[in-house]
């Protein structure tokens, strides 16, 4: 990122095991910016048994979203942090078109806003075809319940592309690339932003 650029906010969009966490962290590096992982920071709230991890371990193992306001909270804590500053790549959020309305009100309080939206593309059997051949597997993702994961994230995708296409932030990328000319592609994408 330019120094003289003032920040740089990502979404990034993506089925489960689309390689979504790991651009994210490859991405979050090249900027220098956070990775902000709404799965990873529940699960870290579910195995410090917070009050708040009790209250979404169930949904969590499950495959099942956890409440807005929850997710709400967690996340304008993270923004408000000083690392965030200079920007932030947000993972697994927003995830509907109401916590996308969230996070703009979110936002805009913050007196910011989304630059780019990266969507990961990456077709359901490849997905499912991926999940099993991950050799060890999270205790949330048992068939049923990948499955059902998948379901739930498709079930939101398209409303919040439309949302996002509608507004020129998205950037599409073809998530059965190799790893590296993901990344590329993501940068190229985002690099608009970047200069701007
Ligand atoms: P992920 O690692 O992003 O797949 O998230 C793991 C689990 O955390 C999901 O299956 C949900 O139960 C929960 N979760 C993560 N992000 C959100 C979100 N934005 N809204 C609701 N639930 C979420």
């Amino acid at each position: 990122m330019s120094p003289a650029h003032r920040s740089l906010n990502l979404v990034f969009l993506g089925p489960p095991a689309s390689g979504k966490g790991t651009q994210a962290k490859v991405l979050s590096e090249r900027y220098e910016i956070p990775h902000v992982a709404t799965g990873l920071m529940l699960r870290s709230e579910v195995e410090r048994s917070t009050a708040l991890g009790s209250q979404v371990k169930e949904s969590i193992d499950r495959g099942a979203l956890v409440p807005d306001e929850l997710i709400r909270g967690l996340i304008l804590q993270r923004l408000l942090r000083e690392d965030c500053a200079r920007g932030f790549l947000l993972d697994g959020y927003p995830r509907s078109i109401e916590q996308a309305g969230i996070l703009d009100d979110m936002l805009a309080e913050l007196g910011r806003a989304i630059e780019r939206v990266i969507l990961l593309r990456v077709p359901d059997d490849e997905i499912i075809r991926r999940q099993r051949e991950r050799g060890q597997r999270r205790p949330d993702e048992q068939d049923a319940v990948v499955t059902e994961r998948l379901r739930t994230y498709r079930e939101k995708e398209s409303e919040l592309r439309e949302l996002y296409q509608r507004r020129g932030l998205l950037v599409e990328v073809d998530g059965r690339q190799s790893q590296e000319m993901v990344t590329e592609a993501v940068m190229h994408g985002v690099g608009a932003a970047v200069s701007a």
